[in-house]
């Protein structure tokens, strides 16, 4: 392994503690052996759906390099499959990127190079490296044989130049049927990859794009638009996943047998349309996907979730979509902190959920001010107060950081705590309000609870109790031995909030597990949302939509981002205190 002293002094500062997967290793590789002198990478997500957390993943790893190294990043829309996408999607994506705090050098989409692809393959035609083939799709899977056997050349693969040029110029024209001829690379029917055995490069589709109209009957195959549009666009390091590394060979005949870099007439369209022209050899290199138990992260998974009506949208959330995320509270240093965690690797793994909200809640225990909310109010009234008993306490707005200031929090006689909190029979170990028993206020002062009122069925509805005047935190009377200190908000000044209790959206660790005809609809939670009507203080009805707070002894809750005013406030739960799922093995 080489060490840092091997890296070039033109490099900037490494962000602390430097990342040292195997992929920057290649990266600081190649600038100090000069091989580049900048570092260019790129981020191609096909607009056929919302990002989820793995994209997350491959965004932190593609802009975080560039940032790292001083190179730049492009946002580039795999826009070749026009009927599967939406400028709905194309919009969130940047929304996402933006979100998680990275900006692109340069927005691009495949589309922008339809016609450099489209010169790159009359020019492939022209060396005798592409053809017209007029096998249907079937015949063309029985033509390719297995992994143990060769595959047949096409009879249609021996066609002369002139032959293919024109047949290929009427495909683009419109004259053919969807299917009834695609262009195919001319490589080796025998290759031990499949994805060399003749590939198709375009195929024949009438379907209206959403950036190029009815311009084009025909549109690029994957590997061909990705491995020219990287080279287009001068990246040097194409990181994708593993699935991608059997494309590999494909991808760099692709790059090598086009050769932009050498063909300057085919980048003719990109100066008309005022882009750059760059062309550089990339190289592709291949990391492992995120998987993370607990949770489904196929987009046509999400799409049908969404589609089905088992979750309110994309952005519920419940999903692992970034929208979801973001609109349950996690924070975008928290996706980072995540991304870091997880790491980079070849090594194909299985996240655990909690890896995810542990991100969340060390972001949070450092970022977000604490408030009081109860969620399950019982009404406490401190008898012995005269009835308009009103006075402003100053609380901390973090135990940890008296950076966050303090705040005034009203105090009256009429409060709610939590009915959690209260019990007549309590269970062993119980350390809060019983009858007769006392409990601390937090910075109020200790209480007593010498009458429990119940209503004619019987179920408590008031505790009346007594404050201990002497017991004011900073007082003498406040040293006594309490054991238990609860949560409260003042009736008359709280404000009644919508609070949505998220969990989990699966039960098992597996959702995908189909065995014994089960699918992951089987497996949703029932519990994965309560929506509760509770009180939160003032300061906490005041916060602006997304801001997070904890609320102490509660939670991590966020303000959402649609829904919440300051006059009807919702809170989402975004996660617990403490890691609630392992106990339950
Ligand atoms: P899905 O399989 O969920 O539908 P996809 O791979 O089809 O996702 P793309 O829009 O093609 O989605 O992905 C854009 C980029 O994000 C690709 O480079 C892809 O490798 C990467 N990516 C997608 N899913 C993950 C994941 N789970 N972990 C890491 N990177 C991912
Ligand atoms: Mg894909």
């Amino acid at each position: 392994m080489s060490d840092a002293a091997s890296a070039p002094d033109a490099l900037p500062e490494d962000t602390t503690p430097e990342k040292r997967d195997f992929i920057r290793q290649i990266v600081r590789d190649d600038l100090a052996s000069g091989k580049h002198r900048a570092v260019k990478t790129r981020f191609p997500p096909e607009p056929n759906g919302y990002l989820h957390i793995g994209h997350a993943k491959a965004i932190c790893l593609n802009f975080g390099i560039a940032g790292e190294f001083g190179g730049v990043c492009n946002l580039r829309f795999d826009d070749t499959n026009p009927a599967k996408e939406d400028p709905e999607y194309v919009a969130a994506i940047q929304d996402d990127v933006r979100w998680l705090g990275f900006e692109w050098n340069s927005l691009r989409h495949a589309s922008d190079y339809f016609e450099v692809y489209y010169l790159a393959a009359e020019k492939l035609i022209r060396d005798g490296k592409a053809f017209v083939c007029d096998l249907s799709a079937e015949e063309v899977r029985q033509y390719r044989g297995t992994l143990t056997e060769p595959g047949r050349n096409s009879p249609w693969r021996d066609r002369s130049v002139e032959e293919n040029l024109d047949l290929f110029r009427r495909m683009r024209a419109g004259e053919f049927a969807d299917g009834a001829r695609t262009l195919r690379a001319r490589i080796d029917m025998a290759s031990g990859n499949i994805n060399l055995r003749d590939p198709a490069l375009y195929r024949i589709k009438h379907v209206e794009h959403q950036n190029t109209g009815d311009a084009w009957p025909i549109y690029p195959m994957y590997d061909f638009a990705h491995s020219l549009g990287d080279a287009v666009e001068g990246i040097t390091h194409s990181l994708c996943t593993l699935e991608f590394e059997d494309h590999r060979p494909l991808y760099d005949w692709c790059v090598d047998n086009v050769d932009l870099g050498g063909h300057a007439e085919l980048l003719q369209p990109l100066l008309d349309k005022g882009l750059p022209k760059e062309a550089a050899k990339p190289r592709q290199i291949e990391f492992s996907r995120l998987n993370i138990n607990y949770t489904v992260m196929s987009k046509r998974k999400l799409m049908a979730l969404v589609g089905e009506g088992l979750v309110d949208g994309w952005d519920d959330p419940r999903m692992p979509t970034l929208q979801g995320l973001r609109r349950r509270g996690y924070t975008p240093a928290a996706m980072r902190l995540f991304a870091e965690r997880v790491g980079i690797s070849k090594q194909n793994s299985l996240i655990d959920f909690s890896v995810l909200e542990g991100a969340l809640r060390e972001d949070l225990d450092a970022a977000a001010p604490r408030r009081m909310a109860v969620i399950d109010p019982l009404k406490l009234v401190l008898a012995n107060l005269p009835e308009d008993h009103e006075e402003t306490l100053a609380f901390s707005n973090h135990p940890k950081d008296e950076g966050f200031g303090k705040r005034s929090v009203p105090f009256a006689r009429e409060l709610w705590i939590e009915r959690e909190d209260f019990a007549e029979v309590p269970p062993k170990g119980f350390k809060r309000l019983i009858p007769g028993g006392e409990v601390r206020l937090r910075g109020a002062g200790i209480v007593r609870c010498d009458e429990v009122i119940r209503n004619d069925a019987g179920e408590i509805v008031e505790l009346r109790g007594w404050l201990d005047p002497e017991s004011r935190p900073g007082m003498a009377g406040a040293e006594r031995k309490i054991k238990g200190t609860i949560h409260w908000v003042s009736a008359r000044h709280a404000v009644e909030a919508e609070i949505r209790l998220y969990d989990r959206l699966f039960t098992v660790a597996d959702p995908d597990d189909e065995s014994e005809g089960r699918t992951y609809r089987d497996h949703l939670n029932p519990a994965s949302r309560r929506i509760v009507a509770g009180y939160v203080e003032p300061a906490a009805a005041a916060a602006a939509p997304e801001q997070s707070f904890q609320f102490e002894r509660i939670g991590y809750f966020v303000a959402d981002r649609y829904d919440h005013t300051g006059e009807r406030p919702v809170f989402n739960r975004s996660v617990t205190l403490r890691d609630t799922w392992t106990s339950k093995g």
